[in-house]
């Protein structure tokens, strides 16, 4: 479902170390607790209360003793923090911060192929990736991230189809590791789908002894020539096990490298680059347009203003029993 989002507004350059020590302040004044992805800008994660995944940090929301939530990432993560905290303030530095993954599976669509599958007598389980809005996970049976998927996949019945949604390349890895034939839904994550096979190969030409580590939201292509395959906080722990000082090529979201590098850094990372859809040349690396409308700005604007803040919907009540099944249990 689209959200009815009101523009944001840039403003002029201010010192990153003024906007964290008044961020600092206001997360004490306002009772509140920061949350940030991997995927948004060091300078936000380094001034994180928690930072991780959408598992990690869907998990640790439930554990947060404030008041208030400021959400970093992007839109249904928000939502995510607010369906499992339904009693506290859940702030978001920019509303525009959406996902392509998420967009490209849309809630009225999604309830008529379901029901078009029942009609032809099909009995399937709906398995969502996180990355789906909360009108989304209402309609499904499981939400799963690339860190839980595949325990959660060997839940469902034999006797039941799996249709997976929203993204086709992620849908297409698990049915590979688990072996569960799945309908797929053709979305697909603007970042991970444009990385460039050409590239990669000349990356590693030039870095003998490197590693590929690839999210599986990458395309097929990229995770046949990938020594490891995970989600972003399966790299991380991959890194961090490896003690031998070592060249990874990261074909995820460049901003992981930061978190990456935090955690190993004995180790030389470089981003795997991408294809920019507009004029087909290379770019040096690979940023999710919607983590960067995460700004320390913009973080130290909600605190202070107590919004954009996310607020409850109906249907948020059927998205919490799923994902507290899912994610909790
Ligand atoms: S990197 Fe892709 S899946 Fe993640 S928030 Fe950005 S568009 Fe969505």
């Amino acid at each position: 479902m689209s959200q009815p989002f009101a523009a944001d507004t840039e403003t002029d350059y201010e010192d990153p170390l003024d906007l964290m020590d008044e961020i600092d302040q206001l997360r004490r004044e306002k009772d509140a607790t920061i949350l940030a992805h991997f995927y948004v800008d060091g300078e936000i994660q380094d001034i994180a209360d928690f930072t991780g995944d959408s598992l990690k940090l869907a998990r640790d929301a439930t554990r947060v003793t404030t008041s208030t939530i400021v959400f970093c990432g992007v839109h249904f993560m928000g939502e995510s923090a607010k369906i499992m905290n339904p009693e506290k303030t859940v702030l978001i530095p920019d509303p525009l911060a959406g996902c392509s993954l998420a967009e490209s599976c849309q809630a009225d669509e999604l309830k008529a192929f379901q029901d078009g599958l029942r009609a032809d007598g099909r009995r399937f389980e709906t398995v969502a990736y996180i990355n789906t809005s909360a009108a989304v996970k209402s309609l499904c049976d499981w939400i799963v991230t690339s860190g839980n998927a595949q325990e959660i996949i060997d839940r469902i019945p034999a006797d039941r189809e799996i249709l997976f949604v929203p993204d086709r390349h992620l849908g297409r890895y698990l049915s590979e590791v688990t072996g569960r034939p799945m309908i797929l839904w053709p979305g697909s994550c603007m970042v991970h789908e444009i990385f460039s096979v050409q590239d990669l190969l000349r990356a590693r030409r030039s870095n003998p002894g490197s590693q590929v580590i690839a999210h599986p939201e990458c395309p097929q292509n990229i995770l046949e020539l990938s020594d490891f395959v995970g989600g972003t906080e399966k790299m991380r722990r991959h890194v961090m096990s490896t003690a031998e000082p070592t060249t990874f090529l990261v074909a995820t979201e460049a901003t992981m490298i930061h978190a990456l590098q935090k955690s190993a850094p004995q180790h030389t990372f470089i981003p795997v680059p991408g294809i920019m859809t507009s004029s087909g040349e290379t770019c040096a690396c690979n940023r999710c347009p919607h983590m960067e409308r995460n700004t320390l700005q913009k973080v130290r604007n909600c605190l202070r203003d107590g919004q954009p803040e996310i607020v409850w919907q109906d249907y948020y009540e059927a998205a919490r029993a799923v994902l507290e099944k899912s994610l909790l249990q």
